[in-house]
C-alpha cells in the first residue's frame, strides 16, 4: 500500500457537483473579479469566525502584508513574531520594512506567552501570533500582554480556520486575523486566495482600498495600494467548501484521534493538545531524535511524510542580514531537526489511516 502526503483531488470529488455548478455559474455570469460571490463569501466567513468584517485578498501572505500596512507598521517599528513558524509570517513584517523580534515557542509549538514581555521595547508596535498546525496560541495571556502594553495583536490563521481558544475562534481575538485559502489549507480554494477579518470598520475599509490600487471609487486613488483581489471563481468555490467545513473539521479530528490513540512507539513523541482549545489538525506532527532515518523508513514502506519546517526563519539565507546564528533559538532549532508530519487529509480512507499507524509502530 502507498499513502500520499496529501491528495487534493479527493476533496474535490467529494463535492464535485457543487464545485462544478459554482464555478460554471461564475463563468456564465460574465463577472470575474470582486463581485457577488466575493461579497457573499466575505459575509459568510466573517460570521463564521465571529468578526464584524472580512475582506478577501489574493493570498495569505498578502493578507498579512496588508494587515501591517493598514496599521502603518513599517520602518523603525518592531514586531514580536514566533521564531517557530513558516517564513511567510515573518516576510509580512519585513516586506513593510519593520523588524521581526523572534520569541521561542512553548510545548504546543506556538509563541511562548511567558517570553514575550522581556522582548518589548519602545519600538514594539505589534505582536504577531501564528496558530501553527491548527492549534490556537495561548490567546488569553497574549491578549492581556498586548492590551497592557498598547500593542496591536495580529493573528496568522493560515493553519487554524475554525480553531478556538476558550470559546473564541482564532482570528476574532486580535485586531486583525489573516487567513490563507491555499489549496492545502483546511479551508482550501482551487488556487491562491486569502482574507482578513476584523471588528474595525476603519481597518476593513482601508484594506478594501489597499487591495484595489488604493482606491474606493474608480480612478480616485486615496492611498498607495496594490492589486490583491479575490476572484469570483475562487470565492464561489470557497463558499461551497465553507458550507461543508464542520464535517471536514470532524473528519480531520477523527484521523488525529486515531493517530493519538493508535501510535505507540517509544522512539516517537505525539503532539501535545491544549485543553482549553479546539485543535483543527491542519497538520499532525510527531517528533523523533531519529527523524531522517524514520522518514526514509516510512518512505520505503509507502508512507509519504513532510517536514514543517526544516529551516527556521532566523536561519534562512534570506534573513542572513539579521545576523542570527545556530544556537540563538535552541527550542525552535530542536523542533526544526526533530518534527515530522504524517499524512492527514480530506478523503483519507480507514485502510490508509490504519496503514500509517501500523507502519509508524513497526519502526
Ligand atoms: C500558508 C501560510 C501562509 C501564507 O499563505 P499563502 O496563501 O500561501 O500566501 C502564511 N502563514 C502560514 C503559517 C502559512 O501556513
Amino acid at each position: 500500500m502507498k499513502v500520499n502526503f496529501n491528495q487534493l483531488d479527493r476533496g474535490y470529488y467529494k463535492y464535485k457537483k457543487e464545485y462544478d455548478e459554482a464555478a460554471i455559474s461564475v463563468l456564465e455570469s460574465g463577472w470575474y473579479v470582486l463581485g457577488k460571490n466575493v461579497l457573499e463569501f466575505e459575509k459568510e466567513f466573517s460570521s463564521y469566525v465571529g468578526s464584524k468584517y472580512c475582506v478577501g485578498v489574493n493570498s495569505g501572505l498578502d493578507a498579512l502584508i496588508l494587515a501591517f500596512r493598514a496599521l502603518d507598521i513599517g520602518i523603525g517599528d518592531e514586531v514580536i513574531v514566533p521564531a517557530n513558524t513558516y517564513i511567510a509570517s515573518v516576510l509580512a513584517v519585513t516586506e513593510n520594512g519593520a523588524s521581526p523580534i523572534f520569541v521561542e515557542p512553548d510545548e504546543f509549538y506556538n509563541l511562548d506567552a511567558d517570553k514575550i514581555e522581556a522582548e518589548i521595547t519602545p519600538q514594539t508596535k505589534a505582536i504577531l501570533v501564528v496558530h501553527l498546525y491548527g492549534q490556537a496560541s495561548n490567546m488569553r495571556q497574549i491578549k492581556e500582554i498586548a492590551d497592557k502594553h498598547g500593542l496591536y495583536l495580529i493573528e496568522d490563521c493560515a493553519q487554524s480556520h475554525g480553531a478556538k481558544f476558550d470559546e473564541t475562534m482564532t482570528g476574532a481575538w486580535g485586531d486583525i486575523g489573516c487567513f490563507s485559502f491555499y489549496p492545502t489549507k483546511n479551508v482550501g480554494a482551487f488556487g491562491d486566495a486569502g482574507a482578513i477579518v476584523t471588528d474595525s470598520i476603519e481597518i476593513s475599509e482601508k484594506i478594501e482600498m489597499l487591495r484595489n490600487y488604493g482606491s474606493k471609487v474608480k480612478y480616485k486613488n486615496e492611498i498607495l495600494g496594490v492589486n490583491s483581489r479575490l476572484d469570483e471563481i475562487q470565492a464561489s468555490l470557497l463558499r461551497v467548501k465553507l458550507s461543508h467545513y464542520s464535517e471536514l473539521k470532524k473528519e480531520r479530528r477523527n484521523i488525529a484521534t486515531k493517530y493519538l490513540e493508535g501510535i505507540n512507539n517509544s522512539k516517537i513523541s505525539l503532539p501535545q493538545v491544549r485543553t482549553s482549545a479546539e485543535n483543527v489538525w491542519h497538520l499532525f506532527i510527531i517528533q523523533s531524535e531519529e527523524r531522517e532515518k524514520l522518514q526514509v523508513y516510512l518512505q520505503e514502506m509507502g508512507v509519504a511524510t513532510q517536514i514543517h519546517y526544516p529551516i527556521p526563519p532566523h536561519l534562512s539565507e534570506a534573513y542572513d542580514y539579521l545576523g542570527y546564528k545556530l544556537g540563538d533559538f535552541p527550542i525552535t532549532e530542536k523542533y526544526a531537526s526533530t518534527v515530522l508530519s504524517l499524512p492527514l487529509f480530506e478523503g483519507m480512507t480507514e485502510e490508509e489511516i490504519e496503514f500509517v499507524i501500523d507502519t509508524v509502530n513497526n519502526y
